[in-house]
């Protein structure tokens, strides 16, 4: 087993997980067998509990563990699954070390960060990669280095070299600024960032400059020689127009033949073809939708990341570019001309009952105005109140997440979630199997009978209310084996009105969009054809 650890200096945020996924994408294009592990230094436990909209999406994986968002980038970028275990985080070792005092094994010692804290850590890391069977194992270091609450990671990292030598390389990403006033890029940031790399014991085998251009002549070497790497192993990583370049940016430098023959690995030939074609109709589209995606604190974006690339690649597909514009919800009381100049919509997942009114109007107008429309689990629950409400004419209905005394509550809480009391990881959550019943929009978008898609929620749609809503034209056209829970529903007489209570975007890869945005796009591109005609 190899391992390369990529760490990050200077500031977050600097696109250190697409630098690891596309180093990662780049050896598996060369046949290794790739894993990757994202350690994140916060004492929660998972993500789960982290509001998405201070520290990005909750990412959720087959298992149903609740993760940081860079894992999506891996399972996207090197189209694999992976489990929870592939998230470390400080809650995570410090309830295994307690554990463990608890239960006497450290009987008679003090228990300290160094050995037993970094010993959990190490052991962690080796259980992950070994379990894998893979070749390579990437290690991304969440945060800075010098954040105290990575330190303990880092030394784990550190005394993990001393045994592997080669086997473990360092590959460190680092802000590369260029100058306002007279463009010169300036290599001091970085000079730093490594010494501080170098205090706590770890020398980098590569470093990769980000910054807003390529390294011009001579930077390369002035890093080489202030940082003690050789110049070739002093890597460009310049901003790209879509992440899915930065691979190909990393490929010519020859990066990965210096990195594979470091680790004396043998050399081979990469396929990328493939990957390739993907950027070039994400690049080069001849056609363009706007989307509509009306939630709640639309600003941060980071949010709804997944949704965001699930667009592209349904939209690389069909080589259309699809411009997301982004609707604050709780506007749409108000403003409604919000939605004048939108293809199609989207309604995410989301809680509570702020906005949910404001997204209902959304729904509304997609409904009643044929504007294509997908719903995504929160979105899903309320394309059915909205139904309910206003088809079926059941004015008070609701969903009781929003309110609880409702007389007709369409949506309701998870009978096994009643007794639940702790909010931590305790939604119905991942992977379930769905049948698609045939003839349904939702069949000929997946063609097939049985499909799993994750999920990560509490409420569903209330049995009570299925046939009621099924008469009144809202079909539901996939639900969970045992016909229990509703999966899909779908307005037939509408263009394309589908909604769904599990995350399509959790699983949509690069050249596999998701049936369902795939669906989307191409309803918003033959609507936006027909008003144009
Ligand atoms: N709040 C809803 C529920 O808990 C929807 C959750 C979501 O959109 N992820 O069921």
């Amino acid at each position: 087993m190899k391992y390369i650890v990529v760490t990050g200096g200077v500031i977050s945020g600097l696109g250190k997980g697409i630098v690891a996924s596309s180093i990662g994408f780049l050896l598996e294009a060369r046949g290794y067998k790739v894993t990757a592990i994202k350690i994140d230094p916060y004492l929660n436990w998972d993500a789960g509990t982290i509001n998405p909209y201070e520290h990005g999406e909750v990412f959720i994986l087959e298992d149903g563990r609740e993760v940081d968002l860079d894992l999506g980038n891996y399972e996207r970028f090197l189209d694999i699954s992976l489990t929870g275990a592939n998230n470390i985080t400080t809650g995570k070792i410090y309830e295994r070390v307690i554990k463990k005092e608890r239960r006497g094994d450290y009987l008679g010692k003090t228990v300290q960060i160094i050995p037993h804290v970094t010993d959990e850590i190490k052991r962690w890391i080796g259980a992950v990669a070994k379990k894998s069977e893979a070749d390579i194992c990437i290690i991304e270091v969440g945060g800075t280095v010098g954040d105290i609450e990575s330190m303990p990671f880092l030394e784990a990292l550190r005394q993990l070299k001393l045994g592997l030598k080669e086997d473990l390389l360092f590959v460190h990403v680092t802000l590369l600024p260029t100058t306002e006033a007279v463009g010169e890029q300036k290599t001091k940031p970085t000079q730093h960032s490594v010494k501080e790399v170098r205090e706590i014991g770890i020398d980098p085998d590569f470093i990769v400059g980000r910054g807003r251009e390529a390294m011009k002549k001579g930077i390369k070497e002035k890093i080489s020689l202030f940082c003690n790497v050789p110049s070739e192993a002093v890597i460009s990583a310049p901003d790209v127009k879509s992440i899915y370049q930065m691979p190909l940016v990393l490929e010519k430098q020859d990066f990965m033949n210096l990195l594979i023959k470091k680790m004396g690995l043998t050399e081979r030939k990469s396929k990328l073809s493939e990957w390739k074609r993907f950027v070039n109709s994400v690049l080069h589209p001849r056609k363009k939708v706007v989307i509509g995606i009306v939630g709640k604190y639309t600003a941060l974006q980071d949010a709804y990341l997944s949704i965001r690339e699930a667009f592209r690649h349904a939209g690389a597909k069909l080589s259309t570019e699809v411009k997301l514009k982004w609707i604050e919800a709780e506007d749409l009381i108000e403003k409604r001309g919000l939605l004048e100049e939108i293809d199609g919509m989207l309604v995410p997942g989301g809680f509570g009952p702020r906005g949910s009114e404001g997204k209902m109007v959304a729904i509304r107008e997609a409904r009643e105005r044929d504007i294509p429309f997908l719903g995504i689990c929160y979105g899903f629950q309320l394309a059915v109140v909205e139904f309910a409400r206003n088809v079926l004419g059941l004015k008070e209905a609701c969903s009781t997440e929003i309110y609880e005394k409702t007389p007709h509550p369409v949506i309701y809480l998870m009978p096994e979630q009643r007794r639940i009391k702790d909010l931590g990881g305790t939604m119905r959550k991942g992977s379930y199997p769905i049948r698609i019943e045939g003839g349904t929009i939702a069949h000929e978008l997946y063609g097939k009978n049985f499909v799993e898609e994750r999920h990560r929620h509490r409420y569903e749609v209330n049995p009570a209310y299925v046939e009621e809503i099924e008469q009144g034209g809202l079909k539901f056209s996939a639900y969970t084996p045992d016909k229990r829970r509703m999966e899909i529903a779908e307005l037939p007489t509408n263009s394309y009105f589908v909604a769904s209570q599990f995350h399509p975007e959790y699983k949509s890869r690069p050249n596999k969009p998701s049936p369902l945005f795939y669906g989307l796009v191409k309803a918003s591109l033959a609507k936006q054809k027909q008003s144009k005609s």
